[in-house]
């Protein structure tokens, strides 16, 4: 249907693909369907005069806990540009926070969305039900691990996907504790705030938290070297049945790749272990794929890598295309335990935002946003092992598919350096790339390009990410 995003095309990815490589690539040519030129463009300083302006009437108008991490304001995006209220064309390499995976504006998702504002905007699914929502939940329901009979209910945000999961396996296990992992991000309501690992900015005097959560020890690789994935499951299992009681416990919930903490992949056996263990237990197994689903990591959801087959998965960024939407989707069993009545919300899977999700799921689909994300992977790698051949200060290089990060450290130590990683983003800013800092201390620097990105693009990103670490050093 779209011109732009249809069409198949071969790329030549010439030294960046091993030989036996093959892979078709969808290019996204040089104007997306809002007219976006494909390119890096800057007309200004960034912030441009526009911006700087518009900053003011923010201090003045929104709250300073409402932080900014780059404060160009936008004024259109697609493919793999923003542009800005200056005219400033900036490579996204951030994707909102791994939201727009299937590019900003994404015409399946603008025409679905213009169809349904038309026909209706809401109705509240609890009041009259409409086709959109149901059809979300058969997707979510084929597509996420394991072939067993499932039931999805949908939501507004991450955070509220993640307080539903644990009011599910509540409710269905009769049971108190949830179990977390250091480093863990599960939001920033209340209950996910207790949940949630890292203090500043994200709990810092907003206490008091929710009780029966209890963190365990994650897999690091990275830091717990020589230990191994297996090895830190043993210890994390031993936590929960000494301090807590395997019976005790009604969910554990894990990121299978860590998004805030700092994309930490765990070492091998761990993910699969917990789950093991919770299975063994009693304990509901709640996946928050919510940054990790959805094709990001090469495949539709991270767990599958470890093959572990969640009872529940949490699912919201990716799944709409921007809009406001996130799942549960689980052991139809466990899921039909709640009594009618006690899930939902007055917007939980509005019209709107279902019908954006069906649009981002048949792009998905249709342009094998998997392989997109596996070739990003294969561009990106190689060009970051080179760079950390040339600069000490990178630790280490990991993630998957197009979730990918680089961890600074201080030279010949294990020491985090965030004042490097913030350098290095602040340069790419000035440059014209958007590229997010994440991490427990803040020294990582991650990188979620919407799987539209040109390959021109994201090549002239990772040059400039170079430059930043020359730039820096
Ligand atoms: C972003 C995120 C959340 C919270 O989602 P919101 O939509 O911001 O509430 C929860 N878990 C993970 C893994 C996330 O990345």
């Amino acid at each position: 249907m779209s011109p732009f995003y249809g069409e198949i095309t071969r790329l030549d990815l010439d030294s960046h693909l091993g030989p036996n490589m093959e892979t078709l690539m969808t290019l996204t040519p040089e104007r997306t369907d809002n007219e976006l030129a494909q390119e890096r463009r800057l007309v200004t300083a960034i912030p441009g005069p526009k911006s700087m302006a518009l900053l003011a009437r923010k201090t003045e108008a929104v709250s300073n806990g409402v932080g900014v991490t780059l404060p160009v304001f936008v004024a259109k995006a697609g493919g793999g540009v923003l542009v800005d209220v200056d005219g400033n064309s900036i490579i996204d390499m951030g994707s909102g926070i791994a939201v727009t995976t299937v590019g900003n504006a994404n015409p399946y998702v603008v025409e679905n969305v213009q169809r349904q504002v038309a026909a209706f905007t809401h109705t509240c699914f609890m009041v009259n039900p409409y086709s959109g929502y149901v059809e979300v939940c058969e997707a979510l329901n084929r597509l996420t691990p394991g072939d067993h009979a499932k039931r999805s209910a949908l939501f507004n945000s991450g955070a509220e996907a993640i307080e539903n999961a644990v009011k599910i396996a509540r409710s269905y296990t009769n049971r108190a504790a949830v179990v977390v992992v250091e480093h863990g991000y599960h939001g920033r309501t209340n209950l996910t705030m207790a949940m949630t690992a890292k203090n500043m900015p994200y709990k810092d005097g907003f206490g008091p938290f929710a009780s029966e959560v209890y963190r365990v020890p994650t897999s690091y690789p990275f830091r717990d070297a020589p230990l191994s994935g297996l090895d830190i499951a043993k210890r994390a299992i031993s936590r929960i049945e000494k301090e807590i009681g395997g019976t005790k416990v009604a969910a554990i919930v894990i990121e299978p790749i860590q998004g805030e903490g700092g994309f930490i992949v765990p070492g091998a056996g761990y993910f699969a272990a917990i789950a093991a263990f919770a299975k063994a237990n009693g304990i509901v197994f709640v996946a928050d794929e919510i940054q990790s689903g959805f094709c990001r990591t090469g495949d539709w959801f991270a767990s599958s890598y470890e093959g572990v087959i969640p009872d529940l998965v949490t699912t919201a960024k990716g799944i709409a295309g921007g809009l406001p939407l996130a799942g549960v989707t689980g052991r139809a069993e466990i899921m039909d335990s709640v009594h009618a009545g006690g899930l939902g919300g007055t917007y939980g899977g509005s019209p709107v935002a279902c019908a954006a999700a069906l649009g981002a799921i048949r792009w998905m689909e249709e342009e094998d946003a998997c392989g997109r994300a596996k070739a990003i992977e294969s561009v990106m790698l190689p060009a970051l092992a080179a760079m950390k051949v040339n600069h000490p200060t990178i630790g280490e290089i990991r993630g998957r598919g197009a979730m990918l990060a680089i961890e600074l450290i201080r030279p010949g130590t294990m020491e985090p350096d965030p004042e490097r990683t913030s350098a290095v983003a602040k340069y790419c800013h000035g440059e014209g790339v958007m590229v997010l800092t994440t991490g427990t201390y803040s020294n990582v620097m991650r990188f979620l390009p919407p799987l539209t990105m040109p390959m021109h693009l994201l090549e002239e990103a990772l040059s400039i990410v170079e430059r930043g670490f020359e730039a820096t050093g």
